[in-house]
Formats: C-alpha cells, structure tokens, sequence
C-alpha cells in the first residue's frame, strides 16, 4: 500500500469529537463537544420545512446564495456598525470549520508560521498544518488567561504571517478587552501580519464583559478575516452554515478555496436561516440571560465538589482541575473516561486544547437543557 501523506502524521483525530463517540458508547452524559441538546428557536424548524418545499435544492451561488448573504450581512452590520457588502465582504461556508480553513489557506504559502495562543480550539494547529504553516505558540495564563506582551512581541518577531483569535475564546472562556485586542493590532500592523478571527461565540458573553468584533477597531480592516457562524448563535451546529468576512480583495481570493473545497453551504438550510438572522434584538438578549442562567446552574455544582474551575467571561465552556481530585490517573484521558465510566458525564481531556505538558483540565461545556445539567450536576456531586 502506498504511503498516506507525512502532513497526516503530525495532528490526531480530533480528540472533541472522539469524546462524542465515547460518550455515546457509554451512554454518558456529552459535555464534551460543544453543542444544544435543545431544539433551535420553533420559527427557524417552520422556515426549514417552508424551505423544504421550495426551489432550493440544487447550488447555490458559491460564495452563498444572495438572500442569504444580504440578511447576513444586514445582521451583521446591525451589530458592528461596519458597512457591509454581501457582494464583495462575504463568502458562505460549511460551519466556521470550514470558514478557518479558507481563512488559513488564504492567509498562509506553505513554510509560513501562524501564531495560535495556548489554550487554543483543537482545529486551529491542524488547520495550520494542513496549509503547510507552522503553529508558534503564546500562553494565556490561568486562571485569568491573560498573555504576556513581551512573549507576544517576540513570536511576531518570527515574522509570522498569520495570527489566530477566538473571542470570545474555546476553551478559557476569555473575552479580550479592547486594549488587548489594539495591542494585537498594533503588532499585527508592525510586522504586517493577517488577524485570523474565530468570533463563532460572539453572542455567547457574559457581564460586565463584552465582545468587541476586531474587525471594528481603526484600521484593522484591510489585514482581518473574521470567521462566523449560526450553529451557536441560533443552536443548529448540523446545518454547518458559517462565513468569511473580510475586505474585498481578500474574499475575492477566499472564494477561490472555498469553491474548490466544498462549492458551497446546503442551499436550503441558508434558504431557512434567512429567518433567524432577521430575529428582532430581543432574541440574542434572551440567548445571553439564557446562557447566563445555564452557567450559573452548572457552575454552582462544580463549586460544590470542591474541585477548583474556570469562570467563563464568554462562549459554555469551563475547564476544571481534577489534579485535587484525591485520585490519580495516568493522564487526563484516563481521567475522562473514568469520568465517562463511572459517573456518566463526559468532558474533554483538557490536553489537547494546550501546547505546555498541562494535564489537570478537564473541559466541560453547558449548552444544554437544565435537566440535563441537573442530572450531570447530581451525578458529579454524588461520585466526586
Ligand atoms: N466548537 C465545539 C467544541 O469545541 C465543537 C466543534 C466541533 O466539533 N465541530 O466542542
């Protein structure tokens, strides 16, 4: 048999979603890959079976069909002020996954370093290198992830040509403030480097925090590709419906990749999605409470076994350390499927969102029915 190619050689398989299939095995409870176990909103159902019937199954335009880009957009700029043209600024994507991977592609030659800050989403580094560009890392430091200026000065010394954010941020919870984000900028600006935005989770804050989309600070324009998506914003991850937003001469080329790797997003699902960027602003403060109150209920478990925690500033997730669990495992993933095992809850080995040799985290998220994470919850405080 021949030789399958050396880049597949230096990444895993996604250890979130290996989660998924071991929870399912199990029977656990899946805290582990982020996404509802509740229905979206009842209107966008009606507009997916309205869309069924419509003329909506073959193509749509490449770069998304225009409907959908024009409500996009319109949403869009609602929430960041910024003018957008559905035209020219937008290229439709298969889920944010899809949307980093065009990000990347379109930013990187192969040999191009990316700098991706630790703790950091799984598919960032793997993006990296199926482009053929090297990660470099900078640490965000617990338990307030902050990074230090002068690591940061240094990696974008390497001359890197790329840098990725997720703000707010999988797995640490971090929202970056504005002199963070202008201090990125400034060094972005300094060694002309692209600014690889994942913003999938920018409804998803909690106060006094608030998202600031980069793509609105003074003069960052010209270098960001900012990566969207409904999945968690409108709880329907399975319609894989994301975008690309940035200038126009740099979707000019994004469209070039995304063409060639997928074509384009399921012309129905942007047909019916359509409905839920057209919700009134109540719905994305309703969306915030909710997740508040969701927080609050799992968290306030976790506080009762004593174990120490991260506290969200945004996105559902927290990463708790079982290190003063009073057991010990080999590594964080015999912890987890002990966890999956004999407590029934199952959570992510926190490992593979770090770069340093950090094992103590498990990553847990909360974007989930109350009932499920009072059964979670009980189940943690009963076994822990
Ligand atoms: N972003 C989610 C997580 O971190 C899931 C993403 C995915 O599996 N595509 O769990």
């Amino acid at each position: 048999m021949p030789t399958t190619a050396t880049r597949l050689q230096v990444f895993q398989e996604s250890v979130i979603r290996a989660m998924t299939r071991q929870a399912n095995q199990y029977q656990s409870i899946n805290l582990a890959q982020g996404f509802p176990d509740f229905d979206p909103p009842a209107a966008l159902v009606e507009a997916l079976e309205q869309a069924a019937r419509g003329p909506f199954h073959q193509y749509s335009i490449t770069w998304g069909a225009a409907r959908f880009r024009q409500a996009l957009a319109a949403k869009i700029g609602r929430f960041t002020g910024l003018a957008i043209d559905p035209e020219q600024h937008l290229v439709v994507t298969c889920g944010s996954t899809e949307a980093m991977m065009v990000a990347m592609m379109t930013a990187c030659n192969p040999g191009d370093k990316v700098i991706v800050f630790s703790p950091f989403y799984e598919n960032y580094a793997a993006d990296a290198i199926l482009s053929g560009a090297e990660p470099i890392y900078v640490s965000l430091r617990a338990p307030d992830f902050v990074f230090d200026a002068g690591e940061l000065r240094r990696a974008f010394a390497q001359k890197p040509k790329a840098i990725v954010v997720c703000n707010p941020s999988n797995p640490s919870g971090k929202v970056f403030t504005r002199a963070e984000l202008e201090f990125i900028l400034q060094l972005a600006q300094e060694h002309d480097t692209f600014v690889l935005m994942d913003e999938v989770y920018e409804h998803i804050v909690y106060e006094p925090h608030r998202h600031i989309p980069f793509a609105t600070l003074p003069g960052a324009e010209e270098r960001t590709l900012t990566c969207g998506s409904l999945s968690k914003t409108y709880s329907i991850t399975g319609w894989r419906l994301g975008y690309v937003l940035a200038d126009a001469r740099i979707i000019g080329q994004a469209r070039k990749v995304h063409d060639f790797l997928t074509v384009g997003a399921a012309a129905p699902l942007q047909e019916a999605a359509v409905t839920a960027l057209e919700f009134p602003p109540s719905y994305y403060i309703d969306l915030q409470a909710e997740y508040a109150r969701k927080r609050d209920l799992f968290l306030g478990y976790l506080a009762k076994t004593g174990l120490p925690y991260t506290q969200p500033q945004g996105a559902y997730y927290t990463l708790v350390d079982i290190s003063k669990l009073g057991r010990s495992f080999a590594d964080d993933h015999a912890a987890a499927e002990w966890f999956t095992r004999e407590i029934g809850v199952t959570g992510v080995p926190g490992s593979s969102f770090f770069r340093e040799p950090e094992y103590r985290y498990l990553r847990f998220h909360f974007a989930k029915k109350d009932e499920t994470l009072i059964q979670a919850g009980q189940r943690l405080l009963e076994k822990l």
